[in-house]
């Protein structure tokens, strides 16, 4: 599927400046904001597209570069492992955009509608974790109706009074112009009451803090930046409103034997210096807890790649396709040799004097001495 044009799906000229680029994602995110499009992937997927084109219309070298290349400035591409801004990135960045964006307007539907604030979560999961993906119990903060005061925030038998403001209406009326504006009543916040008597226990809130149980299935194949939603697992709205949403962001941790970039896996293998010159199998290590088996074939220097194809990390849906696990040789020099040893290696080395047995050595020499020799001159 060819990707849209970035100012296109703003409905912006290439000419526009940050403020009216900033402008129309604001007016496109909202119309396809998952909150205001709940069990609609299609505005979801739409809302992703925003986004993405977004983070990189907003940034000014980004923009540059996307003017100049289009879509293939931020394409994978050889020798630019990490240059990418493909959809892995995207994850990562949105929270910046968040801030940006929904920060302000998002905080504004809060006031008005008493939605719960979004929860950001940090998890940090093993390599092997997301290798098999994971199913953990997590602990939220969350509220629930104080005991004390029974959830009125009222300090014993004093009940709360209506709101003088806004005459326990919780709105209040302002004429500007030829409209008359409503909003939300700036002394009691909507509630319509105040307390006069505030409970000790819950300082008048009517809620109280308390750790809520979550089970979440981490998919296998996940990536450190990629967040997870759980809708309407945030914070508690205000008087019966919706709840916010929980966002978890992964992290996964180095592994002490696996880079890993993207879905594939790296790993150093030392190797002894009579497989490296025989030939002989090794045994590897794989994620999946199996042994893998490489054929060294003889003759194999440090530095050599093997590939042990699917035995990288597995897909992760609508992010990428499984990895590949490289294998990369270490010809490890032995130490701590016994006198007999020694002995048996100086008689190899006389064994093949004057055959072209390390053509690297040789190769390197025979370029140092004409060096040694321009420089005599
Ligand atoms: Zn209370
Ligand atoms: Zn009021």
């Amino acid at each position: 599927m060819s990707k849209s044009d970035y100012y296109e799906l703003l409905g912006v000229g290439r000419d526009s400046s940050d403020a009216d680029i900033k402008k129309a994602y604001r007016k496109k995110a909202m119309q396809f904001h998952p909150d205001k499009n709940p069990n609609n992937p299609s505005a979801e997927a739409k809302f992703k597209e925003l986004s993405e084109a977004y983070d990189v219309l907003r940034d000014d070298n980004k923009r540059s570069a996307y003017d100049r290349y289009g879509h293939a400035a931020f394409e994978q591409g050889m020798g630019q492992s990490h240059g990418g801004n493909s959809a892995f990135d995207f994850a990562s960045s949105f929270s910046d955009i968040f801030g940006d964006i929904f920060g302000d307007f998002m905080g504004g539907s809060n006031q008005s509608s008493g939605r719960g604030a979004d929860l950001r979560y940090n998890m940090e999961v093993t390599l092997e974790e997301a290798y098999k993906g994971k199913k953990a119990t997590i602990k939220i903060p969350t509220s629930v109706a104080c005991s004390d005061c029974n959830g009125t925030g009222s300090e014993g038998k004093s009940s709360p009074q209506a709101c003088r403001m806004c005459n326990g209406a919780g709105k209040v009326r302002a004429q500007q112009g030829f409209f008359t504006i409503e909003r939300t009543c700036p002394q009691c916040q909507g509630a319509g009451y105040q307390i006069i008597n505030p409970c000790k226990k819950c300082s008048g809130n009517g809620r109280l803090r308390k750790d809520k149980a979550l089970s979440v299935s981490i998919p296998a194949g996940i990536e450190s930046g990629v967040r997870i939603r759980l809708s309407g697992e945030g914070e508690a709205g205000m008087r019966g409103s919706s709840p916010g949403d929980l966002y978890i962001f992964v992290n996964v941790k180095q592994h002490n034997l696996f880079l890993r970039e993207g879905p594939h896996l790296f790993c150093k293998v030392p190797i002894s210096i009579t497989t490296a010159a025989l030939g002989g199998n090794v045994e590897v290590p794989t994620l999946e807890g199996k042994r893998g088996k490489i054929n060294i074939p003889a003759g194999t220097q440090s530095g050599k790649q093997f590939r042990l194809r699917g035995k990288g990390m597995p897909p992760l849906k609508g992010h990428n396709l499984g990895g590949d696990l490289h294998i990369e040789t270490h010809v490890e020099t032995p130490v701590n040799l016994s006198k007999k040893q020694k002995e048996l290696l100086k008689e190899f080395e006389n064994e093949g004097k004057g055959s072209s047995q390390n053509p690297q050595s040789e190769g390197f020499f025979s370029k140092a001495k004409e060096l040694w020799d321009e420089l005599k001159d």
